[in-house]
């Protein structure tokens, strides 16, 4: 993906909110989601794009003869309550429908396109947002070697990272029912758990309640079974990113895990933000892989000299927590990580060509994880259970309380966005939840 002018950081919209400073949707962006007016009646789903502190109706875009061709029919595939159709057209009807909305909402847009398309918006806080795609199937790999590395010490201490992690990007099939939009509750599962010194497992909430800082990849156009996506057209099959939180119960994964991996520990709930980021509108944020063990003789189907050099994406991330008492007090978030994901040992185009390399097809709509993205640093430790070494540090929060694990009444929210000279700042939006106490059984 080159550079075009719907990066250029000059460009300005003639609508004032997508200007103004640290706004997570300026021109640059233009992700997409799916809501409905909260007014309109409850099936009323359709896709729009986020612009400013705005909302771009596609369908009623499309009716207004504003857009011709390939942008048009495009903008007609948002008429649905889910992006699939628009993901599986590909990246030639991308662009051209965001090169067609970003000539719409430029400032130079005459005053007649201006009237036109303002009757096509709609305030962000006057809709509702749902999932953005019907997820068929959704993988979870695990691309961070230093969350790799962390976890593995505190669940191994002899034998960290397994042998195969530096040859095999690892994923597991997670499930997808129980993937929420940011803004729902997150209900504390219950579980098995074999406390330290028992002989017998118990039953009972989940004490260990955890975040992952991941980000979702929706894919776009899939491929036919047993026909394997090579690593150079992998990104032309990548829709684009959101950010996604992997909720984790860590006394329960402890117990069940081995030997088949995770299970109720990790699917009874995964949060996803509401609007996604285009490949395109990532493009100038990328960046060369980082290997801090400097091992690069991948086996072919996954190297490639530009994968090497321009694979990575510098998305960065930060993830934190506002107990009730806080918000009760006006109190902001409070972070405790800020990472990126320039840190993944295994890239975008990566996780693509190996999750297809045995003839497995992948479909539009289908999500990849990216798995926990923390970095070298211990202050971008993507997960409880990193950051506080098991639940042996806890870490002070500003209304006096301490958190190893996650209480009931926590609100977490996650938020990205990609910043460098020369190039816009844009941003993924929120990724929140709020934990609810555990149902009794
Ligand atoms: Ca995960």
């Amino acid at each position: 993906m080159t550079l075009n002018h719907t990066h250029d950081p000059a460009t300005r919209s003639w609508l004032a909110s997508a200007n103004a400073a640290g706004t997570d949707f300026p021109i640059q962006n233009l992700p997409f989601g799916i809501f409905k007016p909260k007014a309109t009646p409850a099936l009323d789903w359709r896709a729009g794009i986020a612009i400013g502190s705005d909302v771009l109706d596609l369908p009623a875009l499309a009716a207004t003869g504003l857009l011709q061709g390939l942008a048009l029919s495009t903008a007609q595939a948002g008429a649905a309550d889910a992006l699939n159709p628009l993901m599986a057209i590909g990246p030639a009807a991308w662009q051209a429908l965001r090169h067609a909305v970003f000539a719409l909402l430029k400032a130079d847009a005459s005053a007649a396109v201006q009237t036109q398309v303002s009757a096509c918006l709609h305030g962000q806080a006057d809709v509702e947002m749902r999932l953005p795609a019907r997820v068929g199937d959704y993988t979870d790999f695990y691309t961070s070697i230093h969350h790799a590395t962390h976890i593995g010490k505190l669940f191994r201490p002899d034998n960290p990272l397994m042998p195969n992690y530096t040859w095999v990007p690892i994923g597991y099939h997670g499930r997808s029912s129980s993937l929420q939009v940011s803004g729902h509750g997150l209900r504390r599962p219950n579980g098995q758990t074999m406390p330290p010194g028992a002989t017998s497992p118990t039953f009972g909430p989940c004490k260990r309640l955890d975040w992952e800082v991941e980000l979702g990849v929706f894919v776009g156009t899939g491929n036919a079974l047993g026909e394997p996506i090579a690593l150079g057209q992998a990104e032309d099959h990548v829709f684009g990113i959101c950010l996604l939180n992997d909720w984790s119960a860590r006394d329960i994964q402890a117990w069940e895990y081995q030997p088949l991996g995770p299970f109720l520990a990790k699917n009874f709930s995964t949060t996803l933000s509401p609007w996604v980021v285009t490949m395109e509108a990532l493009a100038p944020y990328r960046v060369a892989m980082e290997r801090p063990d400097n091992k690069w003789d991948d086996l072919p189907y996954l190297a490639s000299d530009a994968n090497r050099q321009q694979g990575a994406l510098d998305i960065q991330l930060d993830i934190g927590i506002a107990s009730e008492a806080m918000r009760q007090q006006g109190q902001a978030t409070h972070v405790l990580c800020t990472t990126s994901y320039r840190h993944a040992y295994w890239t975008l185009a990566q996780m693509v060509t190996h999750h297809t390399v045995n003839g497995c097809n992948l479909q539009p709509g289908d999500l990849l994880g990216t798995g926990t993205l923390s970095g070298p640093e211990s202050t971008q430790a993507g997960a409880l259970i990193e950051l506080t070494q098991g639940g042996k540090l806890p870490v002070a929060m500003p209304d006096g309380s301490q958190r190893t694990f996650l209480l009931d009444g926590d609100e977490v929210t996650m938020r990205g966005w990609c910043q460098r000279d020369g190039a816009a700042r844009i941003g993924f939006g929120d990724c929140r939840a709020t934990v609810l106490p555990a149902m009794s059984i």
